[in-house]
């Protein structure tokens, strides 16, 4: 069958074009014949391939990009490689309690392997653990951030408030008022990250990028499956497709994922003098109290600049050109009401890059149909969550057996998407930014 959806991006991912320039692809030429296909190079297809070596070093594994690996979301995204999420659901229940402990602790058992990859294979990519601050600036916002507060205290998650001296000292700007700082999260470049990932893969894991799929011949009764690329073949028993929202195109998941793109913007180089004229610490990560909110990375080493998103539309494309002028408009606007004395410097960079939603918040793990599996639906943590379920597939198709596989197979499924759901997507995320008010 055709591959009905394809991703379509350009190069204006500003983590990606601020690194040195990126050696030559290695492009799928001729037909090749392996163990283990993994489609797509972002968090899941990375830490897939990855397992499977490290599991079963005698195997052949192939993983095939359409793109170059780090212009993808995961080398789009905003480098919060948080533990938990932005609004956690849990009070006092205990069986809601124990939900959110589970969730977190998967998250982190992500955050840990991937911290020890990153160690390991000496990725440069300013893996930190600084925390995360949430940050309100309206009254709205000060009131989510106290529930955000008591659902951290009811699972008993270590946080500190800041008032809004501590605020305007350690971000260097008056905007906000109240601050939570949960501390177990981590900050990194995240291009820097997918690109040692895929530079450092083991011996026995060949990546080809530039190398879009196109087609793929799904093999019955036990067997291969091929697909073809523009100039190559693979064929593999066994297939993994880490296409993030693109698995749509595989023939899965019609009208079960919400595909949303978020945008981001980055600075140039601050100089000395305006470092110092805004003041606060080097490097830190904002989340907005309000989920429709802005989320600001300061961005130290090695380059000084400052990162901002927001905005969520309803598209599965995200090289609108258009659209990423809106994206940058507004992100100017969310950047100097922070940082009005800043109004001189402009933005280097702005993109968008896809994320995949399900109306229920559920993933999809596990098997696809016969020997074809998948990973989809990260949320807002798609660093930990992809990189947690990219891992524990690759055990599960292994026959490997643990907790956190269990955990992560009883969780549900995607429910359908309602009838008029991109309306409904689009009313709601047009609503929550009028709600969010001053903090977008
Ligand atoms: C602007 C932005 C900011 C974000 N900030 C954060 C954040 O701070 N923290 C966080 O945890 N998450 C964040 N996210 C979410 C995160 O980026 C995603 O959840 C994550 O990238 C999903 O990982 P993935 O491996 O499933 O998919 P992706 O990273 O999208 O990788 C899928 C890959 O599949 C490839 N592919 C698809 N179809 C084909 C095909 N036919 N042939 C070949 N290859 C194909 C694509 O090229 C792509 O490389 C952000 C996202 C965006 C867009």
């Amino acid at each position: 069958m055709r591959v009905s959806l394809l991703p379509t991006t350009d190069r204006s991912n500003g983590w990606l074009e601020i690194l040195p320039p990126l050696a030559e692809p290695t492009v799928l030429t001729g037909d090749v014949v392996c163990d283990y296909l993994v489609i797509g190079g972002g968090y899941s297809g990375l830490a897939a391939a990855r397992r499977l070596a490290e599991l079963d070093p005698s195997a052949s594994i192939v993983l095939v990009d359409g793109d170059r690996i780090g212009n993808n979301a995961a080398g789009r995204s905003s480098g919060f490689a948080i533990d938990h999420a932005h609004n956690l659901r849990a009070k006092s229940f205990a069986d809601a309690k124990k939900a959110a402990q589970d969730a977190i602790a998967l998250n982190r058992a992500g955050l840990d392997w991937l911290g020890a990859t990153i160690e390991r294979e000496e990725i440069d990519c300013q893996w930190v653990q600084e925390g995360k601050y949430h940050a309100a600036a309206t009254d709205r916002g000060e009131r989510m951030l106290g529930q955000f507060a008591e659902s951290l205290e009811a699972i008993d998650e270590d946080h500190t408030i800041l008032g809004a001296s501590e605020c305007a000292e350690v971000f260097g700007s008056t905007f906000w008022r109240k601050a939570i700082h949960a501390p177990h999260s981590y900050l990194v470049q995240p291009a820097a990250m997918v690109r040692g990932l895929a530079d450092t893969m083991p011996d026995n894991v060949a990546v080809f990028e530039n190398s879009m799929v196109t087609d793929v011949d799904y093999g019955d009764h036990g067997a291969a499956h091929t697909v073809r690329t523009e100039r190559g073949s693979v064929t593999a028993p066994t297939l993994i497709l880490a296409t993030n929202g693109f698995t749509e195109g595989f023939g899965f998941l019609q009208k079960e994922l919400i595909p949303l793109i978020t945008w981001g913007s980055i600075t140039r180089e601050l100089t000395d003098e305006e470092s110092e004229r805004i003041g606060g610490a080097s490097s830190y990560g904002i989340i907005a109290a309000h989920p429709a909110g802005t989320s600001v990375r300061r961005v130290t080493d090695p380059n000084n600049r400052i990162v901002v998103r927001n905005i969520f539309s309803f598209s599965k494309r995200s090289d609108f050109v258009g659209r990423k002028h809106w994206a940058a408009k507004t992100h100017r606007k969310s950047f100097e009401n922070r940082w009005p004395t800043l109004s001189d410097v402009p933005f280097e960079h702005s993109w968008g890059g896809a994320l995949s939603l399900s109306r229920n918040g559920e993933p999809v793990f596990g098997e696809l149909r016969p020997n074809v599996y998948g990973t989809v639906v990260h949320n807002g943590v798609g660093i930990a969550r992809g990189t947690i379920s990219g891992k524990l597939l690759a055990e599960m198709i292994l026959g490997e057996d643990s907790e956190q596989l269990r955990q992560m197979q009883a969780k549900g499924r995607p429910n359908r998407n309602l009838p008029f759901q991109d309306l409904g997507v689009r009313i709601n995320a047009r609503a929550r930014r009028l709600i969010a008010g001053l903090e977008e």
